[in-house]
């Protein structure tokens, strides 16, 4: 069973035991990391973004839903979601701000 990395185009094998959901890394790709779904057989993936935390370089991954202005939380604090469109391709950059 393969998916496909939506930015590079690779095709990933899908590791054993992989279920719907599941969070896999694109060995191409720095930066996201790939959500897996499985409908009717059928294997897909989603781009899940990531983000580091201003404050203790840990790097958080994003629900799905994520859009900018989200807030997130890690170390005991707030950090809103910002978007960095960084150009023509599917890759989305999200960047974390300290709220004010
Ligand atoms: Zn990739
Ligand atoms: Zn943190």
């Amino acid at each position: 069973m393969t998916v496909r990395c939506l930015d590079c185009g690779e095709e990933i094998e899908l590791p054993p035991g992989v279920t719907s959901g599941d969070l896999l890394d694109c060995p191409n790709c720095a930066g996201h990391t790939l959500r897996i779904r499985e409908k009717d057989g059928q294997w897909s993936a989603t781009l899940a973004y990531r983000v580091s935390c201003p404050a203790c370089d840990a790097v958080l991954t994003l629900p799905e839903d994520a859009k900018a202005g989200d807030l997130i939380e890690c170390c005991g604090r707030k950090y809103r979601l910002t978007f960095v469109n960084s150009g023509p391709t599917l890759r989305k950059r999200f960047r974390t701000s300290y709220v004010a």
